[in-house]
């Protein structure tokens, strides 16, 4: 085995071919919609019911029969088994809050900027699984008070999930893969200076090359050239 311990990031681009649309490709609107009104604390705390729609008809994409994992998510998942099966590590961090990963069968994966279909109560952070629309009429269970529940998804200016264990799998891999982002929002976007400073080999898969410091980079589309990427591996 050429690598033990693989770490692989992936971001919008990964999704892309699936249907779901990517967010820097589109000017730095995510569905026509500003950052500052739709992915940040303050916009929910100005407009509720425009950040709950966004996120509703986001939640909605998901159940849509025709939204499938493509030939990416999918040779990652086998990847990750095959990997396993010869007694090596793996882990998958995404930032995408689509279900995409777990529904193609892959298993150790960190959602670090949270996932559609979850929501979360502000006063104890506790997040339960949610698949339908969420409006500011659904009260929280959990802290027995009238609490407004929010979607369940890491807003600029908060801290990723599972930071923690991020950090320590990728100073201990030997390979560090960054798949279909743009490499711009961190803490994301220092991950493969603290896999190259631990000594990791680091690849960059894209639609087009980032700024990021790589030591390797393959460029297309991901349902092309991650299967291509992953079979010279095994
Ligand atoms: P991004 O939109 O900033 O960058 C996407 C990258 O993918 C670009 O570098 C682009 O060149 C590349 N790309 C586009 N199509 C591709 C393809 N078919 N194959 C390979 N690469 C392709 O995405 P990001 O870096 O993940 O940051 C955006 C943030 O917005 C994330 O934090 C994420 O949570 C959120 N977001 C998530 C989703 C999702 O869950 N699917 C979608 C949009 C945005």
């Amino acid at each position: 085995m050429r690598f033990h311990h693989i770490v692989v990031l992936t971001g919008a681009g990964i999704s892309a071919e699936s249907g779901i649309k990517t967010f820097r490709d589109h000017n730095g609107l995510w569905e026509n919609h500003r950052i500052e009104d739709v992915a940040t604390p303050e916009g929910f705390a100005r407009d509720p019911a425009l950040v709950h729609q966004f996120y509703n008809q986001r939640r909605a994409q998901l159940l849509d029969p025709k939204l499938k994992p493509n030939a990416a998510h999918l040779a990652l998942a086998r990847f990750e088994q095959q990997h396993k099966a010869k007694g090596g590590r793996f882990l998958l961090i995404s930032q995408n809050v689509d279900n995409l990963h777990q529904r193609a069968g892959s298993e150790s994966v960190i959602a670090m900027h949270g996932q559609l279909q979850k929501i979360k109560c502000p006063v104890t952070g506790k997040n339960q699984s949610w698949l339908k629309d969420l409006t500011a009429a659904d009260l929280c269970h959990c802290c027995k008070t009238a609490q407004p529940l929010r979607p369940d998804i890491v807003w600029f200016g908060e801290m990723p999930y599972q930071m923690d264990e991020c950090v320590d799998a990728l100073m201990q891999a030997d390979l560090f893969i960054s798949i279909g982002t743009s490499g711009q929002v961190y803490p994301a976007a220092g991950f493969v200076q603290i896999a190259a400073e631990s000594g990791a080999h680091t690849v960059e898969l894209n639609m087009e090359p980032t700024r990021g410091d790589f030591a390797e980079g393959y460029y297309g589309p991901a349902a092309k050239i991650v299967p291509a990427y992953l079979s010279k591996l095994s």
